[in-house]
């Protein structure tokens, strides 16, 4: 197929991509590098521009003669989206609305989206399967919502088929060691954990010690970057018209944020110090996904699910990228 990537030099984009050609298919990256890096693609499919250009949207799909859209390019930093709305509100909704128009003008229908489990909120009940009410509690969950509830009508109204992939934790790197996560500033746990086996911050802030788990500290599912890119390819091949797939991605297992820095200690050698700290407004205390939706309808399983494993692959690229794609 040929395939246009929104946000595809993003950290979950990229090693989509990767697969993708890996497979075979003709991608084109559409990226305006606000959050992307060039260098994490091949330059030869890169197209620079804004989702806002819907002019060159349509003409990129009329002359790349597109199949299908993956769509990665959101902010999705949740304490960022509570300070400002209005960037969630214009990048997240306004933007892919554009994107979805451009699609329709040009009859491309295939859609697959990066969703994710903020759009659940804060539910009692876990393991999160997809029939849990989603009432998210900031505004980057309720962007997503909006997005997938958008899409629900596009497929019924406009013959799109789509895919809303709901994410946890997103974690991990490439293998090889070639592609991985940078982000600029860091904000994710397990980047900032293995900064500091690498020398670059004194000691990690445990953000809260006293939520209603075992330890005390956050559990979360942390799923690996290549797994969730399988899961957008069985999900491009499962699409129909007027048809609608909404699937978590996670490994059905938690691990508190102690945990992680446990697993990190073990894989880096490193004693890694850690530090309390007060909560981080708008954690919940505990979200792990409910995935067997995925496994069942899309025949996926997640390579990965050891987090030690997970992390090996993310101290081998920021060893050998201690800067991100800077270094
Ligand atoms: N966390 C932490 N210290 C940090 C960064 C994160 O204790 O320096 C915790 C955070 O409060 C959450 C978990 O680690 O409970 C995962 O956070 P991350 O930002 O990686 O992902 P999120 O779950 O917010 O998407």
């Amino acid at each position: 197929m040929k395939i246009l990537v929104v946000g595809g030099a993003g950290y979950v984009g990229s090693h989509t991509v990767r697969l993708l050609q890996s497979q075979g298919h003709e991608v084109w990256v559409f990226d305006n590098f606000s959050r992307g890096h060039r260098e994490s693609v091949p330059s030869r499919c890169l197209i620079e521009g804004n989702l806002t250009d819907r002019a060159l949207l349509i003409e990129v799909m009329r002359d790349k003669e597109i199949d299908a859209v993956m769509h990665f390019a959101a902010f999705a930093l949740v304490g960022e989206s509570v300070q400002h709305p209005a960037m969630y509100y214009q990048n997240n909704v306004s933007a892919t609305f554009e994107l979805l128009e451009a699609m329709r003008s040009v009859g491309v229908w295939r859609f697959v989206f990066s969703s994710t489990t903020a759009t659940y909120g804060q539910p009692e009940k876990m393991p999160i399967s997809e029939d849990t009410p989603q009432n998210p509690i900031n505004p980057y969950g309720f962007t997503k919502l909006v997005v997938e509830r958008a899409l629900e009508d596009y497929a019924h109204a406009y013959g799109f088929g789509v895919a809303a992939l709901r994410y946890f934790n997103a974690s991990g790197a490439a293998a090889d060691g070639t592609i991985g996560e940078d982000h600029d500033p860091e904000s994710h746990l397990i980047p900032i954990v293995l900064q500091v086996a690498l020398g670059q911050r004194p000691n990690v802030s445990i953000f809260g010690n006293d939520y209603p788990t075992p330890d005390g500290t956050c559990i979360r599912d942390y799923i690996h970057v290549d797994d969730l890119a399988s899961a957008h390819l069985a999900a491009l091949m499962k699409l129909q018209p007027n048809s609608v797939l909404q699937m978590n991605l996670g490994t059905g297992v938690g691990h508190s944020v102690l945990q992680v820095v446990e697993a990190c200690r073990k894989v880096t050698g490193h004693p890694i110090p850690t530090v309390d700290a007060p909560r981080r407004e708008g954690d919940p205390a505990c979200l792990i996904a409910d995935s067997t939706k995925a496994q069942r309808e899309l025949q996926w399983k997640p390579k990965y699910v050891a987090i030690e494993d997970i992390v090996s692959t993310a101290w081998k690229w920021h060893q050998s990228h201690p800067r991100g794609y800077a270094s």
